[in-house]
């Protein structure tokens, strides 16, 4: 399998934009699988632009409801409908300024695959808690909570202090953390957990990419600020292996 590269483009982003930088996706060949997750108002340009290629489209959250009566949230099934295929979920800015519990995003994972969307579940410890010694155990915690029994998807270990911050942990921490999701996902999900592709994110950049991809059980990386250009991403695409 070609690992993964998904682009997480937050609150930027314009409409003018979308057809050189889709374009400049569609014209380099890339050793990776490749998924833009644009705000939802682009969603229906990006399907247009990227269609007939192979490159993927996600959206950045879904309700856990599959219509009704909330007011600013979007359906999965409509996120479908308009072309996307996955959903980043449960990631900590949303867990943050959103309270998102671990047991609100089980709730739209299930919505999401109710949908047929395949769902980026984000998982990672703050600062505080790697210093204290329980980033392991916070992020098997989320694993727990935040993954419903019928999961099937992609997990992200984002640590929130590498976020943003040009600040990555060492390739030791990294292969430590990737080493227990994986054995975590196994024990929960015997049949699927083996497989399912387990993206790094935060701060991750061209200079850094060849040197994280090439770490164990390492399946991509979700890429937030370096996502935003097409140059810097295909720059960190083009270090993806088979894995
Ligand atoms: C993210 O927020 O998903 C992310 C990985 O951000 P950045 O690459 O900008 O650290």
């Amino acid at each position: 399998m070609r690992q993964i590269i998904a682009g997480n483009w937050k609150m930027n982003g314009t409409l003018a934009g979308v057809t050189a930088y889709a374009g400049a996706l569609r014209a380099q060949a890339s050793p990776a699988t490749l998924i833009i997750c644009p705000p939802f108002p682009l969603l229906p340009a990006f399907a247009s632009a990227f269609a007939g290629s192979d490159i993927g489209l996600g959206a950045q959250d879904c309700h856990a409801n599959a219509s009704g009566a909330h007011t600013g949230d979007v359906a999965a099934g409509l996120i479908k409908e308009v072309g996307a295929a996955y959903v980043i979920l449960g990631h900590s800015e949303r867990r943050a300024d959103h309270a998102e519990s671990n047991a609100v995003v089980a709730g739209k994972v299930k919505a999401a695959l109710a949908a047929g969307l395949a769902p980026i579940v984000c998982v990672g410890e703050s600062e505080t808690e790697r210093d204290a010694g329980e980033a392991e155990d916070v992020v098997r915690t989320q694993l727990t909570h935040s993954l419903p029994e019928e999961f099937i998807g992609l997990v992200a270990y984002e640590p929130i202090w590498a976020i943003g911050t040009g600040r990555t942990p060492t390739p030791a921490d990294i292969t430590a953390m990737h080493a227990a999701i994986r054995a975590a996902l196994v024990a929960q999900f015997p049949k699927t957990g083996a497989t399912t592709p387990i993206l790094y994110g935060g701060s991750a950049k061209p200079s850094n990419a060849g040197a994280i991809l090439a770490l164990p059980e390492v399946g991509g990386a979700l890429v937030g600020g370096a996502s935003l250009q097409a140059a810097e991403f295909l720059a960190i695409a083009a270090s993806a292996r088979v894995v």
